[in-house]
């Protein structure tokens, strides 16, 4: 593998199926597809399945339906196989082998002798003297061979300085400090973190190495076994840390702290937190912040990916979803808060108010819990004083309801809508002193309540007699 620039770009995204699919995840997840369909390139989806004691069950079918319901759809994986198959490293365990066993053949790596007791001994000794402890100062002088029930660790050709580029993070460079006879393939048979993915990533093809900022002390290692490989590593593309509001390390439930469906549970669409996240610690420069997925494909650049950390802001994912709430064809938004509306509200008028108000579909339950749209198919409670507008006399509202009735009677139920209530309705308030003194009765013997969506919607709503009856309830 070379780093000529006119290769096909690849990349993946490599979870561990420890958890739950959290916010950190799915943006280095975005970040990578974004840059493999910027270049036409490959996006690959694999399970780093090789710690079998952290695994948790589930947890790849939770990763798979996260990614996709965000809408990061992917060229190779473990369901739709691909030329590098298998794509969970569980299932690649020859191939690993064969790579350790490549390394032995050039006398770069050898079997661990040590027991546990020893190196807790060696550590020990270390933290008594003050000093790091390092394996390779505990390295045999022959070594065995490998029979595959001991460790196979790897032998640092050369301990020395290493200065590598990141695209983010620009230049680094680590002491010899950072080199150390790792563990290649433990005891048991799995390859460890460390040296599955790098082999991954070599037959993979793999381009850029897009992740978390937790992998940057360890690169001077993985550098070192891309060189004993022989193999020109990828470009490295360290991903910024997201932060909670106000900058705090740990993130809670209000910053994003959540899985990615609990998300989709709480009705956010796929489009707006696909943007926002988009937005955690990149930027395409100017003021534009809604865009869509097939706009960010166009413009997104690892060049301006920011190291500093990103904030995770509740407040603006919400003006974002309703953003593109907005924006979402009306039949879709339509099935949606169908799901959280009873019988009675499944009405395209309700649908069209509760579109205006809500910053995602959650809120609509809310809506409900407090209330808010109980006037549509109940009678409200009706209070003498919240029925006055300002200081006008009880009489002189009390006859404005009157003629409203008696102008309302007038319309046809076949021209009975919104637009006819509304034409008639301003007609009679126009001829008042203030036109709050027909506006605001009515709209409150429809509601009960001060503020509410306008009357006419109300009234189309709930039909010609129960906007007459209500009225006269008032009086
Ligand atoms: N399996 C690693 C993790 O879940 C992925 C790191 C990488 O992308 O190389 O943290």
């Amino acid at each position: 593998m070379d780093n000529d620039k006119n290769k096909k770009v690849v990349t993946r995204f490599a979870p561990s199926p420890t958890g739950w699919m959290h916010i950190g995840g799915v943006r280095t997840a975005l970040f990578a597809y974004l840059w493999a369909r910027r270049n036409n390139g490959t996006f690959i989806l694999r399970i780093e399945d090789t710690d079998k004691e952290r695994e948790v069950e589930g947890s790849v079918d939770q990763i798979i339906e996260s990614l996709k319901w965000i809408g990061l759809e992917w060229d190779e994986g473990p369901d739709i196989g691909g030329p590098y198959a298998p794509y969970k490293q569980s299932e690649r365990l020859d191939i690993y082998k064969k790579y350790g066993e490549k390394l032995i053949s050039k006398g770069l790596a050898y079997p661990d002798p040590y027991t546990e007791e020893d190196l807790i001994n060696f550590r020990e000794k270390a933290e008594i003297e003050g000093r790091a402890f390092l394996f390779r100062d505990y390295r045999p002088e022959v070594f065995e061979e490998w029979d595959g029930t001991k460790p196979l660790r790897f032998k640092v050709p050369v301990v020395k300085r290493t200065d590598w580029h990141d695209i983010v993070f620009g230049d680094l460079s680590a002491g010899e400090e950072a080199l150390d006879d790792i563990v290649l393939i433990k005891s048991d048979g799995y390859p460890t973190y460390n040296f599955a993915h790098i082999v991954d990533d070599i037959e993979m093809n793999v381009t850029h190495v897009m992740r978390g900022q937790e992998f940057l002390p360890s690169t001077p290692k993985y550098l070192a076994i891309y060189e004993a490989l022989e193999i020109v590593p990828p470009i490295f593309v360290t991903m910024p840390p997201i932060l909670g509001e106000g900058g705090n390390k740990k993130l809670s439930k209000r910053d994003g702290a959540k899985s990615v469906l609990e998300f989709k549970n709480e009705g956010y669409s796929a489009d707006a937190l696909f943007n926002f996240l988009s937005l955690l610690g990149w930027n395409p420069g100017g003021e534009k912040e809604i865009f869509t997925k097939e706009e960010l494909i166009k413009v997104f650049d690892i060049e301006r990916i920011q190291k500093s950390g990103a904030q995770f802001n509740e407040e603006k994912l919400d003006w974002m979803n309703k953003e593109h709430m907005k924006n979402m064809a009306f039949e879709e938004f339509k099935e949606r808060a169908f799901l959280y509306l009873p019988d009675e509200l499944k009405k395209d008028t309700v649908i069209h108010m509760i579109r205006e108000r809500v910053a995602k579909f959650e809120d609509i339950a809310t809506m409900l819990d407090n209330k808010e749209l109980d006037f549509f198919y109940l009678k409200p409670e009706i209070k003498e004083e919240g029925i006055i507008y300002k200081n006008t006399d009880i009489n002189v509202i009390k006859n404005n309801i009157k003629e409203a009735i008696e102008i309302l009677e007038k319309i046809d139920e076949d021209s009975w809508n919104k637009e006819k209530l509304k034409e008639v309705l301003i007609d009679l308030a126009s001829s008042k002193t203030n036109r709050g003194e027909v506006l605001h009765p009515v709209r409150y013997a429809l509601s009960g309540l001060d503020k509410s969506p306008d009357p006419f919607i109300i009234g189309e709503v709930i039909g010609k007699n129960e906007t007459i009856q209500r009225l006269q309830n008032c009086i």
